[in-house]
């Protein structure tokens, strides 16, 4: 018996010495010659040699007499750690929709250099989660993923929609469904304050829950309850949960929504910088744009939408309800939305598509209606009696958008999953969200390094995850490599032609597997489901 332990755990050493440590005669699988090579965590770049050996980075220097199956002259490119995506929707939907089976190659990450993507966001993942990744493991996609579970699957998977507190017990079932989710491999918790039915709970229910995740090292990632008028509310809230839940948190896709509350990022990273003083682990992240995305439904009072959707139908149906409705979304357009139909588009309406791409103003004069609040509150009404539409709202400002792109603790995000090309007008975050950080922020406006705008890309988020050995660029670490052209790389989507690649990336590596070459995608899917419990 003892002798069969020593034996079992002397081959686990050698199979983790073969990982990591490759012998040291035995060719390189790939030397990428003469990068730029940035490590990921912010340091200057040095101009180097980077060899692959299976799916690790196995040297890093002058590898000119070393043999390998392929040499690439990356002379004048950089060579960064791939990109972690820490908010992607690669997971949403059921699984049969999901974009992440649906669309395994990824390309619109692979041609931003992402090779990691964080699903089961906003309150709303696979559940269980572990059989999500399991058929995940059977049926991998180019890039890793990984996944957060969700708040408001799990709430409504115990309580339905309803609009009340949790009883004790039935705190208790979600607290255990959280940690049998965090055993399967979750990386912590997240929450959507602003949709049905994450919205219902208050801050002692989260905190709960985020505690439940605390033995397994989870991190809170929040879609918090306010972006307009009760902003410092909200991140507020996330920082209690993380404090008293005993856990990192992250107010994500951090953003100040309103053009009567543009400037108050300042205020709101005060609060981050402030609750770290005070040794909370807060940070947050952002996305380059100065729109959101989310469904119709974000512009109606949260009591019409207890219950979900089918209850928001009955109450449009109801005279009554129905002018408070519109009263409230009117409300909402002036306060929120600086009063402009025009800064309202719908991206998606799987009932209309001829309305893709049209704002609430477009809508109103093409029908021949005043462009009004009023009257954009009525049709926003009738758009969700047919069905809804995901809209895209602009509504943010670019200081805004700069000044918390800029913070230390910030990393860069998309929001966005694997698009179907051609489908929609989905908001260019999909495709654009990485590359025009670099493109906007770092080239054209000066107001990131480069090397810091790839560490808020790489070990960053790594950091936060708790993901071992990648987000760098180091011997040992996994080979999650970017090869791209700092002069050159600029995304093409915008809000009228959202499907364009971003361009400028010419190699990417996962796991020591080429899936993008000469800018184009191999068709290989080396991408691993990674679980925190194997971190
Ligand atoms: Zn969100």
């Amino acid at each position: 018996m003892h002798r069969l332990a020593l034996r079992l755990l002397l081959i686990t050493a050698l199979l983790l010495l073969c990982r990591t440590a490759p012998a040291q005669d035995a060719p390189f699988s790939i030397i990428l010659e003469g990068g730029t090579v940035y490590d990921g965590l912010g340091n200057p770049p040095v101009v180097a040699d980077v060899g692959l050996k299976a799916d690790t980075t196995a040297a890093i220097g002058d590898l000119s007499g070393q043999t390998a199956e392929t040499r690439i002259d990356v002379r004048g490119l950089a060579v960064t750690p791939g990109f972690i995506d820490i908010h992607s929707h690669a997971s949403s939907g059921t699984p049969e929709e999901s974009s992440i089976f649906q669309r395994p190659l990824a390309e619109n990450y692979l041609q931003q250099g992402v090779t990691t993507a964080l699903g089961g966001q906003d309150g709303s993942s696979p559940f269980p989660l572990g059989a999500f990744l399991g058929r995940l493991d059977a049926q991998p996609a180019a890039i890793n993923f990984g996944a957060f579970v969700g708040h408001g699957t799990v709430r409504a998977r115990v309580m339905g929609a309803a609009d009340r507190r949790p009883s004790d017990a039935e705190l208790q079932q979600m607290a255990s469904m959280v940690a049998e989710a965090m055993k399967e491999g979750a990386f912590g918790l997240s929450s959507g304050l602003e949709y049905t039915p994450g919205m219902f709970a208050d801050p002692e229910e989260l905190i709960t829950l985020a505690r439940a995740t605390a033995p397994y090292g989870g991190l809170y990632i929040s879609h918090i309850r306010d972006e307009g008028g009760k902003l410092l509310d909200s991140v507020a809230e996330v920082i209690r949960v993380g404090e008293e839940g005993g856990v990192k948190a992250q107010v994500t896709h951090h953003k100040v929504v309103g053009p009567d509350r543009w400037g108050r990022s300042t205020a709101s990273l005060a609060l981050i910088d402030a609750a770290r003083k005070r040794g909370v682990d807060v940070a947050s992240d952002v996305y380059p744009y100065t729109a959101s995305s989310t469904g119709l439904t974000i512009l109606f009072p949260n009591w019409s939408r207890a219950g979900g959707n089918a209850a928001l139908r009955a109450r449009l149906g109801d005279p009554e309800q129905r002018a408070k409705i519109r009263q409230d979304i009117a409300a909402h357009l002036s306060a929120e939305r600086g009063g402009d139909p025009a800064t309202i588009v719908a991206a998606t309406c799987s009932w209309n598509h001829a309305l893709d791409g049209k704002s609430l103003a477009d809508m109103l004069e093409d029908q021949g209606r005043p462009v009004t609040v009023d009257e954009a509150a009525r049709l926003a009404m009738e758009l969700q009696e047919k069905g809804g539409c995901q809209a895209v709202l602009h509504s943010m400002s670019e200081d805004d958008v700069r000044r918390l792109m800029q913070h230390p603790m910030t990393m860069i995000s998309s929001d966005g999953g694997i698009p179907a090309m051609g489908a929609g007008v989905p908001h260019p975050r999909n495709y654009g969200a990485f590359a025009r950080v670099l493109t906007r922020y770092v080239r054209e406006q000066k107001a990131l390094s480069f090397e810091e705008a790839v560490r808020k890309m790489t070990s960053l988020p790594a950091e936060r995850l708790g993901l071992a050995g990648r987000g760098v660029l180091r011997v040992g670490a996994f080979a999650d490599i970017a090869v791209l052209d700092p002069a050159t790389i600029q995304d093409h989507a915008t809000f009228a032609r959202p499907h364009q690649y971003a361009t400028g990336v010419r190699y990417v590596f996962v796991n020591g597997t080429t899936v993008l070459r000469d800018g184009k995608p191999t068709g290989a899917r080396p991408g691993r489901v990674l679980r925190k419990t194997d971190q």
